[in-house]
């Protein structure tokens, strides 16, 4: 039989913020699809939770304790993987915060964590898995985007300037890098129901009302809606996608 252009079976992956929200959901496409997983996070026991999950689905996975804005422990975190599963195929760089603030409001050291948070650690990680899968003859990376990759945030301006340049960051590694066989996409979520979105939703009035109404889909997202997105873009189904920005938002984007 041959083999599905779906198949990760053999391939390792790296999904920082694995432990909840969006990165878990993508996790679990992974692992289903034959990945073994990393999940990345600073939260002990959230991640070794998330791997006993996904180790009762009978996937090979472990936790890495890291905060993906530190160099040195990105680089301790890919080593760490390399050494224990053997090889590095697939990094997701999902790990994300925000801070809800006019721009005039919020502080430099706001701004900073922020960046840091979201752009800063997906430059971080890229580089540090570059070599691994040059030596293992490709790769794949994902980076997630948000809606605030294309649309303005009065309320979230470092979101939004840390969004925007995950695409320009995605575009630059997947040139710099396509001669490698190392594809790198960006995801661009809607609104989903995550931890995230559920303070956002304590804090902005009317918030959970509006986003159903301009979603064409009519509902919120859900971390199982990228399950698929992330094994696509992890599997040699998507070898010929490079630089790309995938909206996975039900629509939100697409209405005027
Ligand atoms: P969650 O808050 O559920 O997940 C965020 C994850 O990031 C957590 O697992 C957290 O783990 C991890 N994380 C945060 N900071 C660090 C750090 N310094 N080092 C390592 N891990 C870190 O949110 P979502 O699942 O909603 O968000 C995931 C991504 O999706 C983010 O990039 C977000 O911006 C993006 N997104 C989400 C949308 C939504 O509607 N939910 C919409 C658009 C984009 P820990 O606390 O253990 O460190």
């Amino acid at each position: 039989m041959p083999t599905s252009p779906f198949d990760l079976s053999g391939k390792v992956a790296i999904v920082t913020g694995g432990n909840g929200g969006i990165g878990l959901g993508m996790a679990r496409g992974l692992a289903a699809a034959g990945a073994a997983i990393a999940i990345v996070g600073r939260d002990e026991a959230k991640s070794n939770a998330a791997v006993t999950e996904l180790r009762q689905s009978s996937a090979k996975a472990i936790s890495v304790v890291a905060d993906v804005t530190d160099e040195a422990a990105v680089t301790t975190m890919v080593e760490r993987v390399r050494r224990e599963l053997g090889r590095l195929d697939i990094l997701v760089n999902n790990a994300g915060i925000n801070i809800r603030k006019p721009p005039g409001a919020l502080s430099l050291a706001e701004w900073d964590s922020v960046i840091n948070t979201n752009l800063t650690s997906a430059f971080l990680c890229s580089r540090a898995a570059y070599p691994a899968m040059k030596d293992g003859g490709g790769g794949k990376i994902i980076n997630i985007g948000s809606m605030m990759s294309i649309f303005g945030a009065s309320f979230a301006p470092a979101y939004a300037a840390s969004k925007g340049g995950i695409v320009q960051f995605t575009r630059s590694c997947a040139v710099a890098w396509a001669a490698d066989n190392v594809q790198v996409n960006a995801v661009l979520p809607g609104w989903i129901d995550t931890d995230l979105t559920r303070r956002a939703r304590e804090q902005v009035a009317g918030l959970h009302d509006k986003v159903l109404a301009r979603t064409p889909a009519a509902r919120w997202g859900a971390s199982a809606d990228f399950a698929g997105i992330a094994v696509f873009l992890s599997s040699s189904a998507s070898d010929f996608v490079t630089g790309a920005a995938i909206p996975v938002d039900g629509g939100f984007s697409i209405m005027g």
